[in-house]
């Protein structure tokens, strides 16, 4: 169990922290993680390299969710261990020896995926191809997403049908899995790719069941908005009604970012001011390692005072980590109180997603500081 607190203020006035406070706010995930499994027309599956903490995979299995996107044994042993009742996907083309068995025969996972025809006899090696199912993972590219997901994984649509063949001939069930990006900032980059696999489809002697169109929903950031959510939807569905997968088919898709983005928020506190930057003690090492990326380049933010929520005049200021690199400053000067100073907290939201998972110990700054917030009309930032 990890520490609560009503809300901010609460937590700031009882705890006055040094160290960088992550908080998750129950009440969010569960909103928005039940306007996506609503809305989705299939089944979701979290993709849990997106956040991996216990807290967050806990809250969004109390929201609902079911199945989970791993790609390595430790997910998938991490998932298992905490909801018993949750199907676990093995969905990474590579894998150590062996783990592909131990997934099987320890955790009773019967979802894997290749994306070439080398990757097929090593694992029908280590698994019972009768009571699994294998995806062929497709790549397929839109210039609309901040992050290509097919420059490494993924066959050409035109190697699809003989990879398919070759599953099914396997004995296993073979099925087809793509990746359009990550951030995908238009919604018919989904009817496209799922246009292409209708075209590859017609091209193999049978039906498949499952489609899985990955992950990609983007959320919207400061400087950075994207379409709502509900506009991938439909832009799936209508896609999705053209396809012709057998008649208990199925679409997937492997939402990450979109599912713990939400509920999350990181307090930090200032530790040093000059006249036109301050320093935190947070960075580009720590919650904020995804800004070195450049898709977004910053957080929604609040700052407060003593717990309480300090406003008024603003003026632009650089912000900086903790750690002796120079690169360690978020990409985005920020508009903050100009008296803001040593001691008061900045509270940045929607951080849940690649930013936990993916934060290092470097020049030793690193915060395990977890606490939920539960008074449900408490918001992030
Ligand atoms: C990273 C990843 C996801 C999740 O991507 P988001 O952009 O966070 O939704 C889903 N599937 C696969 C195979 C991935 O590698």
């Amino acid at each position: 169990m990890i520490q609560s607190f009503q809300n901010i203020p609460d937590l700031l006035r009882l705890s006055d922290p040094q160290q960088p406070v992550y908080c998750i706010y129950p009440h969010v995930y569960d909103e928005s993680t039940k306007h996506f499994l609503h809305g989705f027309p299939g089944r979701v599956l979290y993709a849990v390299k997106a956040n991996n903490h216990p807290a967050v995979i806990e809250t969004l299995y109390a929201a609902g969710v079911r199945h989970f996107d791993c790609a390595s044994i430790a997910e998938i042993e991490l998932v298992s261990n905490l909801c018993a009742d949750c199907t676990t996907y093995f969905m990474n083309p590579i894998r150590f020896t062996g783990d592909a068995r131990s997934a099987q025969q320890q955790h009773r996972v019967r979802h894997f995926v290749i994306d070439d025809r080398s990757g097929l006899a090593p694992l029908i090696d280590e698994i019972d191809p009768k009571s699994s199912i294998i995806f062929a993972r497709m790549a397929v590219s839109h210039e609309s997403a901040q992050a290509d997901l097919s420059a490494k994984f993924g066959a050409q649509p035109n190697e699809i049908p003989a990879l398919l063949s070759a599953i099914s001939n396997s004995g296993a069930e073979a099925a087809l899995a793509f990746n359009v990006g990550s951030g995908v900032e238009d919604p018919l980059a989904y009817e496209y790719a799922i246009g292409v696999a209708r075209d590859v489809l017609k091209k193999v002697p049978f039906k498949i069941r499952l489609l899985d169109i990955g992950g990609g929903f983007p959320k919207s950031y400061p400087g950075l908005p994207v379409p709502e959510l509900d506009e991938y939807f439909s832009s799936t569905q209508n896609a999705a009604e053209e396809l012709s997968l057998t008649d208990d088919g199925e679409l997937l898709a492997e939402p990450g970012r979109a599912l713990s983005a939400p509920g999350m928020s990181a307090i930090t506190r200032v530790l040093l001011r000059k006249p036109d930057r301050i320093y935190i003690n947070d960075g580009l090492y720590g919650i904020f390692w995804e800004l070195r990326f450049k898709a977004h380049l910053q957080y929604p933010f609040r700052v407060f005072r003593n717990g309480q929520l300090l406003e008024g005049d603003t003026r632009t200021l650089r912000i900086f980590g903790p750690t002796c690199d120079s690169e360690d400053e978020l990409p985005a000067a920020l508009q903050l109180p100009v008296d803001i100073d040593v001691g008061d907290h900045i509270e940045f939201g929607n951080i849940g997603a690649y930013s936990l998972s993916g934060r290092s110990d470097f020049n030793g700054f690193y915060s395990d500081n977890i606490v939920s917030i539960t008074d449900p009309h408490s918001r992030p930032p």
